[in-house]
């Protein structure tokens, strides 16, 4: 995503799509709670907990990297509702209704790293899977360039590191239990054969 340098208050990003876009993968009523109401609490609460702060003045990514170094109780709130604010921006935008496949740059480094797609869905579906509760898969790109996948916990992402996510699924239950209950293997089955923005992942590369 180009770097987004909005100050609090911060509003609720729109949703790149309808809400009933992806279905069945993903339906309406999920979404309709995911964003309307677990999205939109991120957003509203980092605004009330950055509110007559120095992090007032900040972009939300800045606010993530400087919160992730900030070891008080007040900053880790505050890292929590602004990571969970970026990431959910971010995991909305690594989704499509119109699936295609990966192509030019980003085809080549999956290949470089995985083999192929069905290598990377493998691995990303078994990191996915095997995430113990709640969190986020990343596919990110390496300082060597190499792709890798990453898995972080709860609001926890790759920018409060320097990382360059490309794609990411949330392995919340929130983000699947509506429409597969406990069966997370299988959402993430049809998350990588029928979601996945590639077009987005080829621009977060460049
Ligand atoms: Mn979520």
């Amino acid at each position: 995503m180009p770097l987004d340098k909005t100050k609090a208050p911060f509003t609720l990003p729109k949703l790149p799509y309808a809400e009933d876009a992806l279905a069945p993968v993903i339906s309406a009523r999920t979404i309709s709670v995911h964003y309307g109401k677990h999205h939109a609490a991120y957003v509203k609460t980092l605004n009330e907990l950055v509110a007559g702060t120095p992090y007032e003045a900040l972009s939300l990514d800045d606010i993530v990297v400087r919160a992730a170094g900030d070891k008080d109780a007040a900053a880790k709130k505050i890292f929590n509702n602004a990571a969970q604010a970026w990431n959910h921006e971010f995991y909305w935008h690594s989704m499509t209704p119109k699936v295609g496949a990966p192509t030019g740059k980003v085809k080549e480094a999956l290949e470089k790293s995985f083999g192929d797609l069905a290598g990377f869905k493998k691995a990303f579906a078994q990191a996915a899977g095997g995430h113990f509760g709640s969190g986020w898969a990343w596919l990110v790109k390496g300082k060597d360039g190499a792709l890798r996948i990453e898995t972080t916990a709860n609001a926890d992402t790759p920018i409060a590191r320097g990382g360059t996510p490309l794609l990411v699924a949330d392995v919340w239950e929130h983000a699947y239990y509506l429409d597969y209950q406990n069966r997370r293997a299988d959402h993430l089955a049809a998350w990588l054969d029928k979601l996945v923005n590639w077009r987005f992942a080829e621009k977060n590369l460049a």
